[in-house]
């Protein structure tokens, strides 16, 4: 009954003051319950669909601000799911969020207690990780090349491949051509050539030059295949197991 009357009764009586009876229903009565059903249903809709996976992407819900203004703050649904407990959706003071400062200004009038806050540390951990993720993606989208896609070949192969007159070299297991990248060498061609056809690891990583990780990443642009066993081993090829005997 109260809710008859406040949804209803009481609209239609103040559109009758001035004597839109109906005004007051259709307007202040029936539209108005029909948009906040469905700005409601957009915590289920929308809040799973828009915005931003801040704290966790293994599920849908996301944050957005748009869904924030409709939905009185719960558009924050990543935060929400993720830290249920706490009573907050947004946590950053500019954030809009009015139905957690509602809540807080009931707190202060005795009309709700016992906030539930997560715990700050958690919070930031889940917030670094998700952004870890996206940079290491972001970072395997620059890098073109796959490991998973990369052939595995022996030693010998790789020898082989050489001998046809590839320009190409081994670095901690991994097999690079880098036949275009010769002439663009900052160490001059002479250095990259003596590379070619053997494990150059150690020269790579400072026997020759600790190169930079500008170096490292455009390395990475140029990976052609992988060493079964993970390169030349120098104690097997002392021993004649691994690629050509020394000379
Ligand atoms: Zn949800």
């Amino acid at each position: 009954m109260i809710a008859l009357s406040t949804a209803y009764i009481l609209p239609c009586c103040i559109g009758g003051l001035w004597g839109d009876w109906w005004g007051g229903f259709v307007y202040a009565g029936i539209i108005r319950t029909f948009l906040v059903q469905q700005s409601t249903f957009c915590v289920n809709s929308i809040a799973h669909w828009l915005g931003d996976h801040t704290y966790d992407d293994r599920n849908s819900p996301r944050d957005h601000l748009f869904t924030a203004l409709i939905t009185l703050g719960e558009g924050y649904h990543n935060f929400h799911h993720e830290f249920p407990s706490d009573y907050r959706n947004a946590i950053v003071w500019y954030q809009y969020d009015p139905t957690k400062w509602m809540i807080w200004v009931w707190k202060q009038v005795g009309l709700a207690h016992n906030l539930k806050l997560f715990r700050r540390a958690e919070i930031e951990k889940g917030k670094l990780q998700q952004d870890q993720k996206k940079l290491d993606l972001t970072l395997a989208k620059l890098r073109s090349t796959n490991l998973q896609l990369l052939p595995v070949m022996e030693w010998s192969e790789y020898l082989d491949q050489v001998r046809k007159g590839r320009s190409w070299l081994t670095i901690a297991g991994l097999v690079y051509d880098v036949g275009t990248f010769v002439e663009e060498h900052p160490g001059g061609r002479s250095m990259i050539y003596s590379g070619i056809g053997k494990d150059a690891t150690a020269m790579f990583h400072g026997g020759v030059y600790n190169h930079s990780n500008a170096a490292h990443q455009l390395l990475a642009t140029m990976q052609v295949g992988i060493i079964r066993g993970g390169g030349e081993v120098e104690i097997l090829k002392r021993h004649g197991k691994c690629g050509p005997p020394l000379k």
